[in-house]
């Protein structure tokens, strides 16, 4: 160990503490809100094996960088606090965050939803014996080590128990806002091969998420800043297996660089839905494991120069957990652990514990233990946190399903049972679907239901206000009454989407083909998906014409957000009407955004490609701007009506007249 960094960190965490513990400012704060900040410092004092990657076979004795526990605690009124702990390490086990709530009861009377434990999953951190339980086969692990192990992991338990508590007792006034910035270094690392896993790899066109959530703690008058958490979800693990000293990768660099950028600020990450990106570039070379976290660092200083990103949280919290299982698909059978257990390495120690277990007369679990819970700040955040290695699909999901301008996501939470793969993530199989379960002791890959059943919790505990698309409820109400009273044809051609197709004569257009209109105005894709099976499935098309992206665009979307919101709309229309035709109409120039043009084409150019990706005579994409466009390049006033954005008769004959064709 370096004992010199280690003295050094000590009188780091010693003058943030002399920071925090200055009396409370004389003005009240107005927001009702009161935090407590604490930091802990956790690297170890004696050597210990690291965990994350499977072939570090000695023990770590160098520390390259201290790791923290850090914790918020947040009040608002008489209430009792909720309490936030983030921790530089692989995972904390279900028994750890139980530790760390019991304490908080006892001394603070927390009820158990107000407490939530969030690791980094940094791959530098000690291995706890009770995370990732057969990383390390025990049998194969000296008995030295495991007593290093079992030591550390006791230690830390205590630590985040003293580093929440001590949250609770430094109750301050507080302001609160938070902000989404975005961070690119996270690229999905999931190969496939004709839609199959075929191995880790550099997955720039993979589904990611690089939003930066960033939720700040400044004093009662709002002037000085003291706490930052921020949310990334991205796999910790710049460095790799190769590299054996302690380090907190690149969430420790983000915290320190953001606490060495702002002093007596104390810097707090968790992460998100990660589990199935890795950050880019990725090499044992501190120099990119520092330009990580300085991403971070300088996207939270740009977005604090500008008062316009913040949005400030005021009201109650309501905290919610609940528990529940996840159901694994059929266990394999006694014969093929046997055939297991005589190969070799990870899968054959795995093997020998299912048959151990058999051995004792045990039975193999056939579900994994989980939990939902949420943190509601009033009406303006919500706050989710999942165990375990969540695949993105849940939070990009959330996000579609849930208000995303008001939604935080924390992965990596309060347990760390395995990997959470996905619907899709299961189909296309590997690593996070198989490869690391044999790790996490599970006996099988999940069935598919997780994916709804973990999504329905999440949504069952959010008001309906939180619903993406609650704003559209009484338009969509008056359809569906429009519809009983004058039923549509079933199996004809439903037009949906945003204000150009509710404006759209189609009847006049199409008098001789059975059309229907579905569009509500100002929608986006989101809301589109988020209706289907009350505006589309029923009606059973033959064939579905879309019109949307614009509205998403113009409310801050990238053109990114729309193809992925529109490659959510295809599979529902593959998995709902797997007959029916979808037909794409891109979204059309007009002289009111004509500055988003860019933007615009950036989006039906992604669209158009992933369509003539999906080789189907079922799916086509229609370009609009070639036909509405003046010979000079620019918008035509005259095919619009005075807002110069909706489409005028002479804009919809045109439109008619390409559509034609392509409706069957
Ligand atoms: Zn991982």
């Amino acid at each position: 160990m370096h004992c010199r960094r280690f003295v050094a960190s000590w009188l780091v965490v010693l003058a943030a503490v002399l920071t925090h513990c200055r009396s409370a400012t004389a003005a009240d704060s107005d927001s009702g809100y009161q935090v407590g900040v604490a930091r802990v410092e956790i690297t170890p004092s004696f050597p210990v094996r690291l965990s994350g990657y499977g072939n570090r076979a000695t023990e770590a004795t160098e520390v390259e960088q201290p790791l923290f526990a850090k914790a918020l605690a947040i009040r608002h009124g008489d209430a009792a606090p909720t309490v936030l702990v983030t921790v530089d390490t692989l995972g904390v086990s279900a028994a750890m965050t139980e530790a760390v709530a019991a304490r908080l009861k006892q001394e603070h009377n927390v009820p158990r939803a107000n407490v939530a434990v969030c690791a980094s999953h940094t791959h530098s951190a000690p291995a706890l014996p009770s995370v990732a339980a057969l990383i390390f086969s025990p049998k194969l692990t000296p008995a030295d080590h495991l007593a290093h192990m079992r030591q550390y992991e006791a230690e830390l338990t205590k630590k985040l128990g003293d580093v929440a508590v001590a949250a609770c007792e430094k109750l301050q006034p507080a302001q609160l806002a938070y902000a989404y910035g975005t961070a690119k270094f996270a690229i999905n690392r999931r190969a496939l091969k004709e839609g199959k896993w075929s191995g880790f790899g550099v997955v720039p066109e993979g589904v990611v998420d690089h939003t930066l959530p960033v939720l700040v703690v400044r004093d009662a008058d709002g002037k000085k800043l003291r706490a930052v958490l921020v949310n990334y979800a991205c796999h910790c693990t710049t460095l790799g297996g190769s590299f054996n000293k302690i380090h907190g990768d690149w969430a420790g660099c983000a915290q320190e660089q953001l606490e060495r950028e702002h002093p007596g600020v104390t810097a707090l990450v968790s992460i998100g839905c990660g589990a199935d990106a890795n950050p880019e570039p990725r090499k044992d070379d501190l120099t990119i494991v520092r330009g990580h976290g300085d991403q971070i660092a300088r996207e939270i200083g740009r977005l604090l120069k500008s008062d316009k990103s913040w949005t400030p949280i005021a009201g109650p919290i309501t905290a919610a957990r609940e528990e529940f299982a996840l159901p694994l698909a059929e266990l394999p059978t006694k014969a093929e652990f046997e055939r297991r257990a005589a190969t070799k390495g990870p899968i054959a120690y795995h093997a020998q514990t299912q048959l151990e277990r058999l051995a004792a007369g045990k039975s193999l679990p056939t579900t994994v233990p989980y939990s939902a819970q949420t943190w509601q700040f009033g009406n303006a955040l919500a706050m989710v946190f999942l165990p375990g290695e969540v695949v993105v699909d849940y939070q990009l999901r959330l996000k579609r399903e849930l208000d995303a301008k008001r939604l935080w996501v924390n992965a990596y939470a309060n347990a760390s049972p395995c990997y959470i793969a996905s619907k899709r993530v299961l189909a296309e199989g590997g690593y996070e679907v198989d490869g690391s379960m044999y790790y996490y002791d599970q006996p099988q890959h999940f069935a598919p239901e997780v994916e709804d059943t973990i999504i329905e919790r999440v949504r069952g505990q959010l008001p309906k206000s939180y619903a993406a698309s609650v704003r559209w409820e009484a338009e969509i109400a008056k359809i569906e009454a429009r519809d009983r009273e004058t039923p549509p044809p079933t199996g004809g051609i439903v037009f949906t989407g945003s204000s150009t197709v509710r404006m759209w004569k189609l009847e006049e257009g199409f008098s001789d083909l059975p059309v229907v209109n579905h569009g509500f105005g100002g929608s986006q894709i989101v809301d589109a998906v988020y209706y289907f099976d009350r505006l589309i499935t029923p009606l059973r098309p033959r064939q579905v014409v879309l019109y949307s992206g614009s509205n998403d665009l113009n409310s801050g979307k990238t053109p990114e957000q729309v193809h992925r919101d529109f490659l959510a709309f295809a599979k529902l229309v593959r998995e709902k009407l797997p007959e029916a035709k979808l037909t794409y109409l891109a979204i059309a120039p007009n002289p009111k955004r004509w500055s988003q043009i860019e933007k615009q084409r950036a989006a039906n150019g992604l669209i158009k490609q992933s369509i003539a990706e999906m080789k189907s005579d079922k799916v086509e994409f229609v370009s609009l701007e070639e036909h509405l466009l003046l010979k000079t390049g620019e918008p035509q006033p005259a095919l619009h009506l005075k807002d110069m954005l909706h489409f005028n008769d002479a804009g919809y004959e045109i439109l008619n007249r390409v559509v034609r064709p392509h409706l069957e």
